[in-house]
């Protein structure tokens, strides 16, 4: 499949990892927007949040898990915010469900 995020969990594309198990993998984001800035994507593919079902929720629950877990092991506790773009409105360019972790600076506030 041709997709970017695929083929780094495919290991064909390098990254730099921080969390990795069987369902879900987390890696810095090539272009950091913040001091902090990791990617939590769910090692089978799906497009975006307007994927997620009753049947693959489990593994967005999952994820929720590891990025608390991240952001403590990264030291955000000053906070940090999780982020999702979906579809072309919201700027989304990889087309494989994401969640940034942004964090370890005073984030702007404006979200338009
Ligand atoms: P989005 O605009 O929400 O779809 O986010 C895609 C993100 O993927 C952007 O922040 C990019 O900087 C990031 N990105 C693109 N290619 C790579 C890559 N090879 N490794 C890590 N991050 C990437
Ligand atoms: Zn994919």
């Amino acid at each position: 499949m041709d997709c970017l995020f695929c083929k780094i969990v495919a290991g064909q594309i390098p990254s730099t990892k921080v969390y990795e198990d069987d369902q879900v993998l987390a890696f810095r984001d090539i272009a950091p927007q913040a001091p902090t800035h990791i990617l939590v994507i769910p090692k089978a593919h799906m497009a975006s949040v307007a994927e997620v079902s009753p049947e693959n929720s489990g593994v967005v629950a999952h994820i929720f898990e590891v990025i608390a877990q991240i952001a403590k092991a990264e030291g955000l506790e000053n906070g940090y915010r999780v982020v999702s773009n979906c579809g072309d409105d919201a700027g989304q360019t990889v087309h494989h469900l994401h969640f940034h972790i942004l964090g370890g600076k005073r984030l702007a506030l404006e979200m338009a």
